[in-house]
């Protein structure tokens, strides 16, 4: 079996709960949505990068592998358009993994679940205009959200505000969230303030007002994009 990936480096994890953890990172080609705040728009393109069997994806993470790697990040892109692919992969090599998914392919999801230790899904606001059906988004979203938890995969869900993004849209989100998810428990989100961050700076306390309307319902972070910061891949 082949999949199309478009980069696979070595870099920091500068978003979410292993954020500072050194990853290979592999970035699947394609994606199902189109989000306006995208920043990988070179995983978009299914077409893009190389064709890897099971054993060259090995051996180029393996060649990249140092003495502090953590974890095998599986990005794009949408990794789980490939889900037959990385279950072929990860029954063949046994890495700790990281699924970035944006949960809208449940069905897919569930082929690679037992096989996936951590897991980062975004959750999408309307206004990110990812698709025309937003409702039907959602609910896969939480259908996925609810397989991982059921699996006691390490997970979180992440959602990326901008600075249009109004406060009761993150509580009504996060409402919505807390009454269909199965074990509360287990679930933390990440509040991901999007660039530019001197526009976070001078809004701060709008901030502190997202994270304590989330914080009514989960256990909640705020973190930015870190490598970008470090200005990193
Ligand atoms: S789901 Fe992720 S990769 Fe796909 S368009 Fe949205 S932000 Fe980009």
């Amino acid at each position: 079996m082949k999949a199309q990936i478009n980069e696979i480096f070595s870099s920091i994890q500068g978003e979410g709960k292993l954020i500072g953890r050194r990853q290979v990172f592999v970035r699947f080609s394609g994606c199902n949505l189109q989000c306006n705040y995208c920043d990988t728009p070179q995983g978009l393109d299914p077409t893009k990068g190389s064709s890897f069997s099971e054993e060259q994806l090995f051996n180029s993470i393996n060649n990249l592998i140092t003495p502090d790697f953590h974890s095998v990040s599986l990005t794009g892109g949408e990794p789980l358009l490939h889900a037959d692919f990385i279950k072929s992969f990860l029954e063949k090599y046994d890495f700790d993994c990281l699924l970035e998914t944006n949960g809208s392919l449940p069905d897919e999801l569930e082929k690679i679940v037992e096989l996936i230790k951590y897991a980062s899904l975004d959750i999408k606001l309307p206004e990110h205009r990812s698709t025309s059906n937003w409702d039907n988004l959602f609910k896969n979203e939480l259908k996925s959200l609810n397989l991982l938890i059921d699996k006691k995969t390490n997970i979180y869900c992440k959602i990326v505000v901008l600075p249009s993004t109004k406060v009761d849209a993150i509580k009504s989100i996060v409402s919505m969230i807390y009454n269909e998810i199965s074990d509360i428990s287990r679930l933390s989100m990440v509040i991901q303030p999007s660039d530019p961050l001197d526009y976070w700076t001078e809004n701060s306390k709008k901030l502190f007002e997202i994270s304590e309307v989330v914080g009514e319902y989960l256990d909640v972070l705020t973190i930015p994009q870190v490598h970008k910061l470090l200005k990193i891949r």
